[in-house]
């Protein structure tokens, strides 16, 4: 049978859209392609949009280049791709019953019998936002120039970045580490990446912002940002902070005009609802990228994930289903990963914080380990922090900090949740082990097998917990404790090699055991457990707390 020639329009020439475009057309040659493209610079990576800011990219130009140097420009889908690339074009209207676009400035009217709606998400305003030269957001190729200009003419000694997500915390890096710039975050939830992390890692994350200079104000909603000749004033708690730029970065909305204009079905996000071959509720009507909603892989509800990974696989996945052949999107949780400074913050699936509030009952275990073994010169430590279902023990969430190879770790725990795996899976996780590498037991095993003896009651702490009220048995060694003194209302010194001859001192408890890093003091909890003695003890260890205090560990 022949296969007849379909005519595709596709929406948005980025991530999603290219990527099916360009899929497409070398799995059905013979299909007319076309991409309509709003702006006039597309197929840039937006990704890269902050390391060119911060410097770590010397040449903007790099970021819509492939990695052999062609340009992606018009001429380049053209003859590489077999797709047309109309840019500078928006669409306008959908005429449903013609199959037809309009298309603005060019005032034309273009045919199609397939859809692909990749319109992606812009950056979210604030309430009443000025439209003002020095108040701006940082999410298309368009927002670079500008603030590039103003920094290399030393226009910007203070910036304010509102918003302390993803883009704003790489913000807060590119303005402070090359520029030397004043950067203050304000942030209107209790910490940086609020929406991806529970407070024991979001500490750090303010810390690590702190200690790099960053100035970060947290649970400050701001309530005006009003622009001046030479600079905004932010005013947040009632005072106002004089900066020469604002720039907004409080999270991006999906861009749906289009998708409601043609009848297509939104989700509960907002989002449009597609099924796991990303059709949308009409016939012929695609969807894909940071527009679309998709099923979150444990909570089995529909949720946004605006990235370019997910975007970019869409795109293929879409592109194989329109050209007839069996792929699926599968359902996701999540997983990402910010560079701040020197370390690495990564997390997949959900806070315990949000797993508390659909019900689930989820408890949380605390690691601080190294990403290498303990004794390799270059070995870095890392702070984690998994959450997982008391009693059947599945994995729900992932979060960890460091400066050393963290992402690697989320990355292995991400497969193991959306599989379904349980503390005992990661337990058992294959990796590769050599000292320079990996320990021999990795951080996600690791944290897994306390999680195991939490079950068994050996009971953790959080790590910011509360010491004022408790009986603390601190079982480090003499020089560690004068290194740092355990803050506590009552404190008992008792190194763990001494714990079994000077049982007669501890009574029943009950008592918070604390050491370095929580291995000492699990071990503990277990035998004091095991002899009536009622022990929890302090999850991720004292090690943690300074962190979190900003002391060097
Ligand atoms: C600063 C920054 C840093 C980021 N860092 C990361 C990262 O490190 N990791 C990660 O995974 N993701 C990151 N992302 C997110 C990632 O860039 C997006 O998820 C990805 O670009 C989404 O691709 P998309 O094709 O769905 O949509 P978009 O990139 O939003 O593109 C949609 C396109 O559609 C066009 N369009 C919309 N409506 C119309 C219309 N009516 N007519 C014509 N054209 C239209 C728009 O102009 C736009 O170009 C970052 C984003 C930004 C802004």
């Amino acid at each position: 049978m022949s296969d007849p020639v379909r005519r595709v329009l596709i929406v948005g020439a980025s991530a999603a859209g290219l990527r099916c475009a360009s899929r497409l057309a070398r799995l059905k040659p013979g299909w007319h392609i076309t991409v309509v493209e709003a702006q006039d610079s597309f197929s840039y990576a937006a990704c890269g949009l902050p390391y060119v800011l911060s410097g770590d990219i010397a040449r903007a130009d790099d970021l819509r280049r492939t990695a052999d140097g062609a340009l992606r420009d018009q001429a380049y889908f053209g003859a590489v791709k077999g797709v047309e690339v109309l840019a500078g074009q928006r669409v306008t209207a959908l005429d449903m019953e013609r199959h037809t676009a309009h298309l603005m400035p060019a005032d034309k009217t273009i045919p199609w019998d397939e859809l692909v709606l990749a319109t992606g998400a812009r950056a979210r305003q604030l309430p009443g936002q000025p439209e003002h030269e020095r108040v701006r957001a940082f999410h298309t190729w368009e927002d670079l120039a500008p603030l590039l200009t103003k920094l290399k003419r030393g226009q910007i000694e203070h910036v304010g970045v509102i918003g302390a997500g993803f883009v704003g915390c790489e913000l807060a890096e590119a303005f402070g580490a090359l520029w030397g710039a004043q950067v203050t975050v304000v942030e209107a939830a209790p910490a940086p990446l609020w929406a991806f992390l529970d407070e024991e890692i979001a500490v750090l994350v303010a810390r690590t912002l702190a200690a790099n200079g960053v100035s970060v104000l947290t649970s400050q909603p701001v309530e005006s940002v009003v622009g001046q000749d030479d600079h905004v004033e932010v005013a947040v708690s009632g005072e106002s902070i004089r900066v020469d730029v604002a720039v907004v970065a409080v999270g991006v909305e999906p861009v749906v005009e289009l998708a409601t204009a043609a009848g297509v079905r939104l989700g509960p996000t907002g989002a449009i609802a597609v099924d796991d071959q990303l059709r949308t509720s009409v016939p012929q009507v695609w969807a894909a990228g940071d527009c679309v909603e998709i099923k979150h892989a444990i909570t089995g509800d529909p949720f946004r994930l605006p990235l370019g990974s997910l975007a970019n696989r869409q795109g293929r996945t879409l592109a194989n289903v329109m050209a007839g052949r069996q792929d699926r999107i599968p359902p996701a949780v999540g997983a990402a990963i910010v560079k701040l400074f020197d370390d690495q913050v990564a997390f997949a699936g959900l806070t315990r914080r949000q797993a508390l509030a659909q019900g689930i009952e989820a408890r949380s275990v605390w690691i601080s380990g190294h990403d290498t073994v303990h004794y390799w010169p270059e070995s870095k430590e890392m702070a984690l922090h998994l959450v997982y279902e008391a009693n059947s023990g599945r994995v729900l969430g992932v979060q960890a900090i460091g400066e050393g190879e963290v992402g690697k770790r989320v990355d292995v725990a991400t497969q193991w949740m959306l599989q379904g795996a349980t503390l005992v899976d990661l337990v058992h996780v294959e990796h590769t082990y050599a000292p320079p590498f990996a320990p021999a037991l990795d951080p996600v095993a690791v944290a897994a097998m306390v999680g195991l003896n939490q079950e068994e009651g050996i009971e953790a702490l959080p790590p910011l917990s509360s010491l004022r009220d408790v009986q603390l048995l601190d079982v480090r060694h003499p020089e560690e404790r004068e290194a740092r003194p355990a803050e506590a209302g009552s404190v008992l010194t008792m190194p763990l090699e001494q714990l079994r001859e000077r049982r007669g001192e501890l009574g029943s408890g009950p008592w918070v055991v604390a050491c370095e890093r929580g291995t000492r003091s699990a071990e503990a909890v277990r035998w004091l457990t095991q002899q009536g003695v009622h022990a929890s003890y302090l999850g991720g260890g004292l090690r943690w707390r300074a962190l979190a205090r900003g002391e060097t560990p």
